[in-house]
């Protein structure tokens, strides 16, 4: 049996939004799950787009990702180059036969020419085509100008008649007539080949098997079929995946500053839960299950469940999944998402190495991502406290001025300043005040903390510290 091959094709434009995440995992998953080769391939011929470092953040996104690459640019393989601008002159020398082929011939139509083609297109309310003029130049006509330096494009010829055909593992059958397929341009006058060629090119040189996709790419498709076919080569599987939109309802990207995976990774969401989101975000499992590890998906990953239909990047069912994950963490781990941004807000400098630690090891349970530790405490950090309407009228009711009173002269019993003892001070508050549940904890809640809701209460106050407590409870 053929070895299962797919790769991730990425521009490297120094910047992973989800959506392309999600390619590379669905593209990894079907490689591991067949214990097959997963490659990345550098996909920079727009050489305008190309961002420095840009492979090196691939590679990071990659491994903080868990996603290990089989061949790339950094990885040995046989089939390298695996950089697009390093294979240049196996494109050339492709296009060339093609053209030998009568697959494909020269054009040597100027800008301007083009541009009155597009607008009248535009005027004529049609879809802008080429129409084909250079393509029946004589080898003299075309030597000659190339001798004269005529700038020129290959474009590939293709059938004015028929219909193609191809079966889409997620789509199913995709029918294009072929008078509608464009003479669309394989090699640029620069040199470079056009994504149109060069993904053929290398799909079948690096011996792909399953070509994963944005389905942007669907109705295109029957082009690369053409190609080939015009070689004699063993098409892919192919399996076109619907994009991942915004919230706007907007296709994700680098403009709409929509969900980064870095821009995530930095805020503290977990590399595992994002990636359990994304799979499940346009896929499905054959069970209920919603939390699955790496290793798992592997195993149960079958693409043929990938949805048809756009999915919605939800950022609450990330927090979700993303809590779940947290509340998992270990200290360190835990540490490690927090602390910084704990750093960036607050003044730490007086606050021991134990105190930061006990302050987040009682929020582990409430925070979706580690920079969310920024928000649910700043209750420790403020001078003042400020309440609301709810917590206001709250306070307003009877006996509720007692309960603190009883409580504040408890607290300032207690010599050693440990949970255990706050607690009991505030059984004793029970007591003493006559008061139980709600009317007992939500007084003394609201007076230290200015909210309604947060960790534990003896764990709150202890962190508070004594004199800050006594403070707020004048
Ligand atoms: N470079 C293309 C992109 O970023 C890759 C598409 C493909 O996987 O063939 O969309």
């Amino acid at each position: 049996m053929t070895k299962v091959r797919t790769r991730f094709a990425p521009s490297p434009t120094g910047y992973m939004h989800v959506g392309n995440l999600r390619t590379a995992i669905f593209e990894y998953l079907i490689a591991k799950h067949n214990d097959g080769d997963f490659i990345l391939r550098i996909e920079d011929t727009d050489q305008e787009r190309k961002v420095e470092g840009a492979i090196d953040f691939i590679y990071n996104t990659l491994e903080l990702c868990n996603i290990h690459i089989s061949e790339g640019p950094n990885n040995k393989g046989e089939y390298g180059p695996y950089i697009q601008s390093e294979r240049i002159d196996i494109y050339k020398k492709y296009a060339e036969e093609l053209v030998k082929m009568g697959k494909a011939y020269y054009c040597f139509c100027t800008e301007e020419r083009l541009d009155k083609l597009r607008k009248k297109a535009e005027e004529d309310k049609v879809a802008f085509m080429y129409d084909g003029h250079c393509k029946n130049l004589s080898k003299e006509e075309i030597e000659q100008k190339i001798k004269n330096g005529e700038k020129y494009v290959i474009r590939q010829l293709m059938p004015k008649e028929g219909v193609s055909v191809y079966n889409d593992l997620v789509y199913g059958e995709i029918k294009v007539e072929n008078r509608l397929l464009e003479d669309q341009i394989l090699l640029k006058s620069d040199g470079y080949p056009t994504y149109n060629f060069a993904n053929v090119i290398d799909d079948h040189l690096m011996n792909i098997t399953h070509v994963i996709r944005g389905n942007e790419y669907i109705m295109s498709t029957p082009k690369y079929n053409l190609l080939y076919d015009a070689f004699g080569w063993e098409k892919p599987t192919y399996i076109h995946v619907a994009m991942v939109l915004g919230s706007d309802g907007q296709k994700l990207s680098k403009r709409n500053g929509d969900a980064s995976f870095m821009d995530l990774y930095n805020d503290g969401y977990i590399p595992e839960a994002i990636i359990n989101y994304l799979v499940m975000l346009g896929w499905s499992p054959e069970t209920n299950d919603e939390i699955f590890s790496m290793d798992e998906l592997i195993k149960i990953f079958d693409p043929k469940r990938i949805n048809k239909s756009p999915a919605v990047f939800d950022i609450k069912k990330l927090n979700w999944i993303n809590a779940h994950y947290i509340k998992k963490l270990d200290t360190e781990k835990l540490l490690s998402i927090t602390v910084p941004h704990l750093k960036e807000a607050y003044d730490l400098s007086n606050k021991t190495d134990e105190w930061i630690k006990e302050l987040v090891l009682i929020h582990q349970d409430h925070i979706s991502y580690g920079k969310e530790i920024v928000e649910v405490t700043d209750l420790f950090f403020r001078e003042n406290i400020k309440l609301n309407e709810e917590c206001t009228t709250f306070m307003n009711q009877e006996g509720i001025e007692n309960t603190i009173k009883v409580f504040k002269s408890e607290i300032e019993k207690i010599e050693d300043w440990t949970t255990e003892n706050i607690n009991n001070a505030i059984m004793s508050t029970k007591e003493k005040a006559n008061v139980k549940g709600k009317m007992l904890y939500m007084p003394i809640r609201i007076k230290v903390s200015g909210q309604m809701h947060g960790p534990e209460l003896p764990d709150t106050i202890h962190l508070l510290g004594k004199e800050l407590v006594l403070n707020r409870l004048k």
